[in-house]
């Protein structure tokens, strides 16, 4: 961030602003992102969101945004790891917030590239018990590429304004590296081994949360009383 911005003015036109942005550009396979940080206001935030939009070509080895969801859904589907999740919900230890506005009776209706890129610690594991390499690119997937539409996340998810995260992102990126070389068969029997083992985790880890946010609750309450 340069020296204007950290002064809370916006950095093209010096008007009073506190609102900072990022901007995630050359994403590229296996490398860590490149986020560009902005102090703003609403209007040259606008600006330079069109000038952006107009001169984001993509590149020959790039895929667009609904290219690569379905590349990662095809992965979830094919690897088995889609078909844990969905056990994972039904045991009441999924990672789908129940206030979500695009979660339907019949799962997700509407995926971002943040839901489609997580992963717990829990399957992660297990993706990479069937395949270190896989498991490495799963990882990076998640965290290079995911975070980027986290703030999206919080939109759908209704988490409250207060709790969201400071910086808005600037435009969400509109391509991605490929190729993502993610072959979901290849692990598929390994991994389909490795369910039930992953779905009692996920009920450990999940009793333990509720152990330890318990104490918050009930300090809460008291505190209402
Ligand atoms: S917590 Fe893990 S296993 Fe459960 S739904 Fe989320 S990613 Fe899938
Ligand atoms: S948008 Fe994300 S959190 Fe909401 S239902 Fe879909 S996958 Fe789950
Ligand atoms: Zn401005």
């Amino acid at each position: 961030m340069n020296e204007t911005a950290s002064q809370g003015v916006c950095e093209k036109c010096q008007q009073p602003t506190q609102i900072k942005f990022e901007h995630y550009i050359n994403l590229r396979l296996g490398e860590s992102a490149t986020i560009e940080s902005y102090n703003l206001c609403v209007r040259c935030a606008r600006q330079l969101r069109h000038s952006i939009s107009r001169e984001d070509l993509p590149e020959p080895d790039q895929i667009t945004r609904e290219e690569l969801i379905d590349v990662l859904d095809r992965f979830w589907n094919e690897s088995g790891a889609g078909e844990i999740c969905r056990r994972c919900h039904m045991q009441g230890t999924g990672c789908c917030p129940p206030m979500c506005r695009y979660l339907g009776d019949a799962g997700c209706q509407k995926k971002n590239v943040f839901c489609t890129s997580f992963v717990c610690s829990a399957l992660l594991n297990g993706i990479s018990e069937c395949d270190a390499e896989m498991g490495r690119l799963v990882k990076w997937i998640k965290s290079q590429i995911g975070s980027a539409e986290f703030r999206l996340y919080e939109m759908v998810t209704r988490v409250p304004q207060v709790d969201r995260e400071a910086v808005r992102p600037l435009a969400l990126p509109r391509h991605y590296p490929k190729p993502l070389k993610l072959d979901g068969e290849r692990i598929k029997p390994q991994l389909a081994g490795l369910a039930d083992e992953i779905l009692e985790i996920r009920r450990r880890w999940h009793e333990e949360e509720l152990e330890q946010v318990q104490p918050m609750k009930m300090t809460e309450e008291q505190g209402r009383i």
